[in-house]
């Protein structure tokens, strides 16, 4: 069984999807007006678990995730470097596609974009003022809650707080704010905009998810995530405008991660805490690395980055991959040990029922790592054989489908230590420390481990000593 945690009803439900062994699933996507940090890494990292666990299960899931590349931040972005939206968003949504795949998240099956989409938003918009639950103001539209008794149910408002034909025009705005929010917003001086049936100008945050998720889902799909920031009042909107334009149950399960900090700080620019992708791989740290400690904390506990915690995290996937090695290259004998089938089984066993529990991460990593102490101490005493290691390193691989932090299989793997030399001769290098390069490449040698200096870096080849 799986169950989850599902925002709308506070409490952990058990999981079934509208349709036997499939999922819909829809996440809110970055705001390309900046290169996305740790902290949006996070909420993807989480998001990918979940799809690959539900693949692993035997799910087919089909995700969809929305690009922002027109809102009130885009929009500030491209006005202050003088260039137009689409080269401004251009260079981000680039970036972004570029680090997911370097922290190997699986790619959605659609990336839909605002700007893409305005008819349907249109359609929509005066769908929504038909049935009365929008109106008109000053060449804008707004969606009137007043009109919306369910609003409030997802985030647990206090409704009372409601200011009743107030409005806001910002996509983003608080919670002591509870007042009629924009769908459409009126052409303004030096924005771009759109004409339209509702006039010139150009959407509201909120809108684009109501109809993408709709257009690529379905009016009534089964899970959407999103950060815990999102909640209010995005997800909230998002639930007001479909339903309403709908009739219907927008969304069953509702997951959203908490937040990331940095250092026991909030993350911030002005702190320069707020790391990018590109701003770790400077410092040289493993992108598998990174993925591997955004996924080791629960979602829905806070997750404090430090690059201590980064060391720890390299040092479980270092196990990982020795682990690995071992079973490739140590030299086993013929055979098969019964035992090792049940130890497999019953860890199979555990990463499931771990990760099908809320996604229990630190259950289905502690299944991995005491299987891995088991067995090196039976490769120690001579008990674990040809076979044996064929099925672990299967079972591994399998993981792996839902982790997705070891190297590739064409990839050959290398022991921790040899890697952290290879990463010691590197900086040596750069440190123009020739002598300690030499000795190290030396070292190497010994070991079976030929350097070779390339334009793209240095790489390693086996040989046999
Ligand atoms: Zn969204």
């Amino acid at each position: 069984m799986i169950r989850f945690f599902n925002t709308l009803s506070g409490k952990l439900e058990p999981f079934h999807p509208l349709k036997k062994g499939e999922v819909k699933l829809y996440t809110c996507g970055p705001t390309v007006y900046d290169h996305a940090h740790i902290g949006n890494f996070r909420a993807y990292a989480f998001e990918d678990l979940l799809k690959r666990f539900l693949v692993f299960m035997g799910y087919k899931v089909t995700h969809v995730m929305n690009i922002t590349d027109v809102d009130d931040k885009t929009i500030k972005g491209a006005h202050s470097e003088g260039i137009s939206l689409q080269e401004y968003t251009k260079k981000y949504i680039d970036s972004f596609f570029k680090d997911i795949d370097t922290l190997r998240m699986a790619r959605a099956d659609h990336y839909p974009r605002a700007t893409e989409h305005i008819p349907e938003m249109i359609q929509m918009i005066k769908g929504l003022m038909e049935k009365g639950y929008a109106y008109a103001k000053d060449g804008s539209i707004y969606f009137s809650i007043a009109k919306f008794p369910n609003y409030g149910r997802l985030s647990k408002i206090n409704l009372k707080e409601l200011k009743p034909g107030e409005r806001v025009e910002l996509d983003e705005y608080e919670k002591d704010n509870i007042i009629d929010f924009a769908l459409w917003k009126h052409k303004k001086e030096g924005e771009p905009f759109w004409e339209t049936e509702v006039g010139p100008g150009r959407p509201g945050w909120h809108i684009e998810c109501s109809v993408m998720s709709s257009k690529y889902l379905g009016e009534t799909f089964d899970i959407h995530c999103g950060g815990t920031d999102n909640i209010f009042p995005h997800h909230e909107n998002e639930i007001a405008q479909s339903e309403a334009y709908f009739g219907k149950k927008f969304v069953n399960y509702w997951l959203h991660c908490r937040h990331l900090i940095v250092d026991g700080e909030k993350m911030s620019k002005s702190l320069g805490n707020q790391y990018t992708m590109r701003d770790l791989l400077e410092k040289n740290i493993d992108p598998l690395v990174i993925r591997f400690l955004l996924i080791s904390t629960h979602y829905r506990k806070m997750l404090n980055f430090t690059f201590k915690a980064l060391e720890q995290a390299s040092a479980s996937l270092g196990r990982m991959k020795d682990f690995l090695y071992e079973l490739k290259n140590h030299p086993f004998k013929n055979g098969e040990n019964k035992n090792v089938a049940q130890i497999i089984e019953k860890t199979r066993k555990n990463f499931a029922e771990g990760l099908g529990d809320d996604l229990n991460i630190s259950v289905a990593l502690r299944a991995l790592f005491e299987m891995i102490r088991k067995v090196n101490s039976f490769i120690g005493k001579g008990k674990i054989f040809k076979k044996d290691a064929e099925n672990l390193t299967d079972l591994i691989r399998c993981f792996d489908t839902v982790l997705a932090v070891l190297p590739e299989e064409k990839e050959d793997i290398l022991p921790e230590e040899i890697m952290i030399k290879i990463n010691e001769r590197e900086k040596a290098r750069r440190d123009r420390n020739f002598e300690l390069a030499d000795r190290i490449r030396d070292q190497l040698a010994k070991e079976g481990i030929v350097l070779e200096d390339t334009k793209d870096g240095v790489r390693w080849k086996k040989v046999r000593t």
